[in-house]
């Protein structure tokens, strides 16, 4: 029933169906809007004009299934983990139905939750395979499903069966049933003109579908379009959406990279005497990929044009030289040096190897992270903001509004990843209009690479320093425990050092600590008795972590144990072995990351990664490719097709919002096509009426999108 008072900018409490509770689960999920509402897409459709009877199942087939639940309930495995197992029949195979297993792993929420019982109708949706326990029966493995409720009408009914059916990820409480209502009553209620947002001319041009028909047929194919083009994403629909996302994205950073090419910034200029100085301080020959990309960044500071470049290669391939030297040639021409690390730990070891590097020359470097005391924080603030201190690193802690510098020159980031767009920007705007350079370990293909980062230039180190030998990487299982302890030994009788690294996920929680530090007492008291063990984690304070560090790194903590607090940029050469317990609760640029601590040097470096029972599939693919792979890029494209670039490119990994439609791995060619009419449209449009409306309309969208101004 078309209600002429809603629009797509009204808020979505206005929405039958909606109310508070409703409306604040969506908020949470940036869901303010009808509009936003509609923008909620499927992530991928149910083909339910058929489905599958239990009978007809053949095993290695994903498919849907409607059936009724028989039993239910929470198993304990011998080895003291969970499993929850369901098991349902449907009317098929009468008068003896053939029973269809479910099970998860660890998944005691499903008892706590009382998810299920029996009785109940449930769509699952999964891979069937022969079972586990040898009868002959089919079971998924970690199913999707949708419980049918007993009180349903006939109404919501035809929308969950007898036709194709978008499924769409909970929003809180939310499931896929409560969402394909409120999407029906949303296209059912607003007219058929949405306002278009992509210029006519472009439209026209690339014969791309309406607006309004784009959200309706997305969120409700009516049985034109192939189920195979519609899983793949690539209906007329479904492409105008996608292909409008991505040249929205498109256009604002070639707007920005525009504005940014044009400013005004800093000329430095090389000298002779900070040739001089960089011979005296670099304590060994850089390769020639840093020397390469040490040129290239050069080039850009000593030009009139701002330099925004990233910097990228793989962990241990030498990044932080390169970074020290372009300090150097900052300070050299009289300006001030910010870098940012996002860990304290890792700030504080930056400090302290770059303060012992610039040592002979007359800078004065300082440290700045939360966790130092008040006294010095205060007094360097104000060194900074007289230029006194010419260099600082620090953490979050430098974008605080009170820090400011006399004469910012150069602002280095590193590990890129673990910062946002936004906390980038900040430490920016601290200078008038300094240097950036950005730095991480984390590859991502090119073309990707140049749409979330529209805005920077590239350099890649693709080499690591000499003398190098591969990490050796070995799967332990639980009883191989002992023998891996004999190894350590071993080795650090030798005069090795090494990491046990235990999953400390969030480290808010205390009781999450608590298998970390028992299995320090453990290790120190009875296991490793004879050396020297520490302890390094989150909640330490920082005094406590620097002294950490400090003695493993002069080497009188042989074994460190330490939860992932030490991913990031720790650098200890001498550590040759790292032991990573539970590695198949890890996620593999994590592992990537961590395993990267180790292999610095010229010894031959080894990696066990310890992982219990029971494993889902993809733990068992991860712990393949470490094993298999050294190479960060090839993990991390693994990485991206395990985990889907949904997550891999969520907010926490690239400080950029995850797009609401588009997916970058699915859809590179249409990423390709828009970015290349977006760059058309901004460097020749057709009028320039058509071309004002658009960017005004597009700085509005970043505004409330990405909560950044300035895109032209
Ligand atoms: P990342 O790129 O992961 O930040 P680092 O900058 O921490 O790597 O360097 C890793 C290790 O390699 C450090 O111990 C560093 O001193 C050493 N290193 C870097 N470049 C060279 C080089 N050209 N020759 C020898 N050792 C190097
Ligand atoms: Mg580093």
């Amino acid at each position: 029933m078309p209600n002429p008072q809603l629009k797509l900018t009204s808020e979505v409490k206005y929405l039958k169906g909606v109310g508070p509770t409703r409306a604040e689960l969506l908020a949470a999920r940036g869901i303010h809007t009808v509009e936003d509402l509609l923008y909620y897409t499927p992530f991928r459709y149910e083909d339910r004009t058929h489905l599958t009877a239990v009978a007809d199942l053949a095993p290695g087939q994903t498919t849907t299934i409607l059936v009724k639940v028989m039993t239910c309930g929470l198993t304990r495995t011998r080895k003291g983990t969970y499993i929850y197992d369901l098991a349902a029949i449907d009317a098929s195979g009468a008068p003896y139905p053939r029973m269809i297993r479910c099970l998860w792993f660890n998944a005691r929420y499903l008892e706590r939750n009382k998810t299920f019982h029996s009785g109940q109708h449930v769509f699952f949706y999964g891979k069937a395979e022969t079972d586990f326990y040898g009868t002959g029966n089919l079971q998924i493995v970690q199913p999707q499903f949708e419980i049918i409720p007993e009180s349903d009408t006939g109404e919501a009914e035809s929308l969950e069966v007898g036709r194709v059916v978008p499924i769409y990820e909970s929003v809180g409480q939310l499931g896929p049933r409560v969402l394909r209502r409120l999407m029906r009553t949303a296209l059912d209620s607003l007219g058929d003109q949405f306002p278009e947002l992509l210029p006519a001319s472009v439209r026209s041009k690339n014969s791309l579908a309406g607006r309004t028909q784009a959200f309706r047929l997305t969120h409700f194919p009516d049985g034109q379009q192939s189920f195979e083009e519609l899983a793949r994403f690539r209906t007329p629909a479904q492409i105008r959406l996608i292909f409008e996302e991505l040249f929205n994205v498109s256009a604002g950073l070639a707007l920005k990279h525009r504005k940014a090419k044009s400013a005004q910034g800093i000329e430095f200029r090389v000298t002779a005497s900070l040739r001089r100085d960089i011979k005296t301080i670099l304590p060994f020959h850089p390769t020639d990929a840093q020397k390469r990309v040490l040129k290239e960044i050069a080039d850009d500071m000593c030009s009139p044009r701002p330099m925004n470049r990233l910097l990228q290669g793989d962990v241990g391939s030498g990044k932080t030289i390169v970074a020290v030297q372009t300090a150097l040639l900052a300070l050299s021409n009289g300006y001030q040096v910010a870098l940012m690390a996002p860990t304290e730990i890792l700030a504080t070891q930056h400090y302290l190897s770059i303060r012992h590097l610039l040592e002979p020359l007359p800078y004065k470097v300082d440290l700045l992270t939360s966790g130092r005391n008040t006294r010095a924080k205060a007094e360097l603030k104000d060194q900074l903001s007289r230029g006194e201190t010419q260099m600082v690193v620090g953490t979050h802690a430098l974008i605080e509004d009170d820090v400011e510098f006399a004469k910012l020159g150069l602002v280095v980031v590193d590990e890129q990843h673990r910062f946002g767009v936004l906390q980038r920007y900040r430490l920016i705007r601290k200078g008038q209009v300094p240097d950036v350079l950005v730095m991480t370990a984390t590859p991502i293909p090119r073309t990707l690479a140049l749409t979330l980062y529209g805005d920077l230039d590239f350099s890649v180190i693709n080499e690591l320093p000499p003398n190098r030998s591969p990490i050796v990487t070995r799967l332990v299982e639980e009883q191989g425990r002992e023998q891996a302890f004999e190894f350590i030994r071993n080795k650090v009788s030798g005069g090795d050092q090494a990491y046990v690294v235990y999953p400390v996920i969030e480290e808010s929680a205390k009781l999450d600590l608590r298998p970390a530090l028992k299995m320090f007492e453990q290790l120190s008291a009875n296991v490793f008795s004879e050396f020297k063990v520490g302890l390094l984690h989150g909640r330490l304070s920082s005094a406590e972590k620097e002294e950490v560090m400090e003695r493993f790194k002069n080497g009188d903590i042989r074994i460190l144990v330490s939860t992932t607090v030490v991913e990031v940029g720790v650098d200890v050469p001498n550590a040759t072995i790292m032991l990573i317990e539970h590695a198949e609760r890890f996620g593999l640029s994590q592992l990537h990351q961590l395993r990267g601590r180790i292999g610095r040097g010229r010894k031959k470096s080894y990696c066990l990664l310890l992982a219990s029972d029971p494993r889902t599939p993809e733990a068992d693919e991860r712990l393949r490719t470490m094993t298999e792979a050294n190479d960060g890029f090839k993990i991390a494209e693994i990485d991206l097709k395990l985990r889907g670039p949904g997550e891999f490119f969520g907010t926490r990994q690239w400080g950029i919002p995850a797009f609401r439609i588009a997916n970058l791995l699915r859809d590179q060619e249409i990423l390709e096509w828009a970015k290349r009419e977006a760059t058309e449209f901004i460097e020749r449009p057709e009028s320039r009426q058509e071309f004002d409306a658009y960017v005004s309309f597009l700085r509005n969208e970043w505004s409330r999108r990405y909560g950044l101004a300035g895109v032209a």
